[in-house]
């Protein structure tokens, strides 16, 4: 499997059309410079701005550039996805198309995978170009991830990582709708190797992780790859049995002659409404999440595809 024979580079891009051309093209001399067969398969995640336009000009004038464009704004990681199974390559590359994740890094990655690795995760290593809030949330993030489940994910790696063919058709056939890529190459296990980068600012324009998007990825790892928050509210109960039990027990023995009753009544209905809530909450997302998975929907729609192919690929 250390065999370079061809590589494809994945590169979800939304509403890049301030940094596609130059990013394309960093990207297209790095890998002209590896002296391996290469392509790179954009996807374009709905866009609204001039994304298509771009893409569809680089298209033309490259043959090594692919573009499938889905039909709407399916998510980062519906779109990795995209381009996961449409790529055919011995070794495949998925990266950002802001430039964030430096093409540079790209020869050193396959250095790495040719000492015999399945796959290679790109860590980012200060971190110092991405904003105080983004550092902070995403750090806490990986924290509280690595506490509550049990598949390790290591912090500051992101979606910037080189799999081999193996690994790249283990992840396409893992058939959840909510997918949270890195816990699930995670979960893969394989052999890999972590080497550092430290991540360029943004050739243009802004985070298309809007907070809401952000939620739902946390989502996504939290309820895919954990039971915590359903244990935590069975604990909580119990907690709550034991404390009633109590109250009881010794309301019996001293008679009802407590101070202040009104105050610890209130108190005790909105801490037990907010349990209550949070415990059905729990539930609910679970139940909503297998509710989106048994309908089966495709993880994501293609409107057209430039320069590859429609078919499955074969198995190899
Ligand atoms: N992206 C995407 N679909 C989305 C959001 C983002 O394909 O719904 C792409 C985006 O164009 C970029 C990559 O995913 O190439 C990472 O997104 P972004 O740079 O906005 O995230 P950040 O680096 O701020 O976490
Ligand atoms: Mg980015």
């Amino acid at each position: 499997m250390t065999n370079f024979d061809s590589i494809d580079v994945v590169v979800p891009v939304y509403n890049e059309a301030q940094c596609i051309e130059v990013f394309a093209d960093r990207l297209n001399t790095r890998l002209a410079d590896l002296q391996i067969q290469y392509r790179v398969l954009f996807v374009n995640d709905g866009s609204i701005d001039e994304t298509q336009q771009k893409l569809m000009e680089l298209t033309s004038k490259n043959p090594h550039f692919a573009t499938i464009e889905l039909s709407r704004n399916f998510g980062h990681q519906a779109a990795i996805t995209c381009g996961l199974e449409a790529s055919t390559a011995m070794w495949v590359i998925t990266m950002d198309g802001d430039g964030e994740h430096p093409p540079e890094k790209i020869a050193e990655m396959i250095d790495k995978a040719r000492e015999g690795y399945d796959l290679v995760l790109v860590q980012r290593q200060s971190g110092q170009e991405a904003s105080f809030f983004k550092r902070a949330t995403s750090d806490g993030f990986y924290r509280f991830i690595r506490q509550i489940t049990s598949t390790p994910i290591l912090p500051g790696v992101g979606d910037f990582r080189l799999m081999n063919r193996m690994v790249v058709d283990a992840l396409v056939a893992m058939p959840e709708y909510h997918r949270f890529l890195r816990g699930m190459v995670s979960w893969l296990g394989f052999r890999a190797a972590v080497i550092s980068y430290v991540p360029a600012k943004r050739m243009g324009g802004q985070s298309k992780y809007s907070l809401k998007k952000m939620l739902y990825l946390a989502s996504d790892a939290i309820y895919s790859f954990s039971l915590a928050p359903i244990v935590t509210t069975l604990i909580a109960g119990g907690i709550f049995l034991a404390a009633a039990l109590i109250v009881g027990v010794v309301g019996l023995i001293q008679g009802i002659a407590a101070l202040s009753w009104s105050a610890g009544l209130i108190f005790l209905l909105l801490f037990c409404t907010a349990i209550l809530l949070l415990a059905i909450g729990s539930v609910g997302m679970y139940s909503g999440k297998v509710f989106q998975q048994v309908k089966w929907r495709p993880i994501y729609i293609v409107r057209s595809r430039t320069n590859v192919s429609s078919e499955k690929k074969e198995s190899k």
